[in-house]
């Protein structure tokens, strides 16, 4: 059986959060059985880009402050570290550390904030796909990971919680690499598994108390929605967080390809805490819903369509500040600027990954669905055979 807890948490006060999260650490056995003396103790929070805490694109600081001062009070030293979007170097560690109010969480409580740029190579024995990677050697050197994720909207993979959070275990534009060589959403999800697995946070906290709707990951709208989850399996956290928002975790390409590869059960996830019915926001707004991942004869085919009728990113030229943050994030170097000064899509080459919109920092990048799409999400609803 996979615990999850979800407790009630208004806002982000600390002394509220750090009571929610007690309770949560109490549902797992007590802090003082996870945390022993001296263990050193790395926080993973989603430190998407330089946002501050109440665009909610970003796990806010108060959640990460109250976790270190309670591992610190159960012995544990406090590191808290993360590979924003974009390159991964020291200038742009410093600028979303203080952007997103790590600075302060790290000020308050003495917990470290990571500057060791390294990487190490590791098996992945188990893996479907990412059988070595290069993680940050900082999570590999600690002895206990605690994955503290943002409850969000994502415009590729549908939805961001616990499990994907841990692709930020991953350097910099690295991370690009995987978007081009998996350029088909099962792959991707079967990747963020694979990494999940291979860093394996021994307890994952989603921040729920405000989370975000629309346009997530990056360009959204924080949506409160009053809770923290906690879980020692990040899958069934995420459950959670899905079943908070009223999606159906067969939608969410990540857990769809979890349970068909028997990594989780959800009949095997046992709810503590909230009654998430009685809370359940049912107008969260997820555009990206429409994955074909319907079972039966019709998905190779929907696959196949979905692949080539998917929404493509679109420049909202009027909001454009040609910051040049998209043509670096492209994956396949897709974006380029034109002789006008124009930030151009090449859609010849474009994988629809959606990191341009993720990352741009003005919301300068929309989705554009075509008439394809809308059909195919009409068989697709239609069609359904789950
Ligand atoms: S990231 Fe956004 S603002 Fe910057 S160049 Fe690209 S579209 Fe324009
Ligand atoms: S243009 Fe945008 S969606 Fe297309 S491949 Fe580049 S980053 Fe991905």
């Amino acid at each position: 059986m996979d615990k999850v807890i979800v407790e009630l948490c208004e806002n982000y006060r600390i002394d509220r959060v750090t009571n929610t999260l007690e309770k949560i650490f109490e549902g797992m056995g007590g802090i003082d059985s996870l945390i022993k003396p001296g263990m050193r103790v790395a926080l993973k929070p989603n430190l998407l880009l330089a946002k501050k805490p109440d665009d909610a694109a970003t796990t806010h600081p108060a959640v990460i402050q109250a976790i270190a001062a309670l591992v610190q009070k159960a012995g544990g030293l406090v590191s808290i570290v993360e590979s924003p979007g974009g390159p991964y170097n020291v200038p742009s560690l410093k600028r979303v550390y203080a952007a997103t109010g790590m600075e302060d969480a790290a000020n308050e409580t003495g917990a470290q904030l990571n500057f060791d740029l390294r990487v190490e190579k590791i098996d992945n024995p188990d893996a479907l796909i990412v059988k070595t990677l290069k993680i940050l050697k900082p999570l590999r050197d600690a002895d206990l990971i605690i994955n503290v994720a943002k409850l969000k909207t994502h415009r590729m993979m549908v939805y961001t919680g616990a499990v994907k959070n841990m692709f930020g275990s991953i350097a910099g534009l690295e991370k690009a690499d995987y978007h081009l060589r998996l350029d088909q959403y099962d792959k991707f999800a079967d990747c963020l598994i694979d990494i999940y697995m291979a860093t394996r946070p021994q307890i994952n906290i989603i921040d729920g108390i405000i989370g975000m709707e629309g346009e997530g990951p990056g360009s959204g709208v924080p949506k409160y929605l009053g809770v923290l989850i906690g879980s020692q399996n990040g899958f069934a956290a995420d459950l959670a967080g899905l079943s908070l928002i009223n999606v159906d975790y067969r939608q969410v390409p990540v857990m769809k390809r979890a349970e068909e590869r028997k990594l989780f059960q959800p009949d095997q996830v046992v709810f503590e805490g909230a009654d998430i019915s009685s809370i359940r926001c049912e107008d969260f707004d997820v555009p990206a819903l429409g994955y074909p991942g319907n079972k039966g004869v019709g998905r190779k085919i929907l696959g196949f369509i979905e692949k080539i009728f998917r929404p493509k990113p679109e420049i909202i030229h009027d909001r454009c500040i040609v910051c040049g943050k998209c043509i670096e994030v492209c994956p396949p170097k897709t974006i380029h600027k034109g002789q006008d000064n124009k930030v151009i899509i090449d859609y010849g080459k474009c994988i629809s990954c959606f990191c341009c919109h993720e990352f741009c920092p003005e919301k300068a990048v929309r989705i554009k669905k075509n008439v394809a799409r809308r059909v195919l999400e009409y068989k697709r609803t239609w069609g359904s055979d789950d």
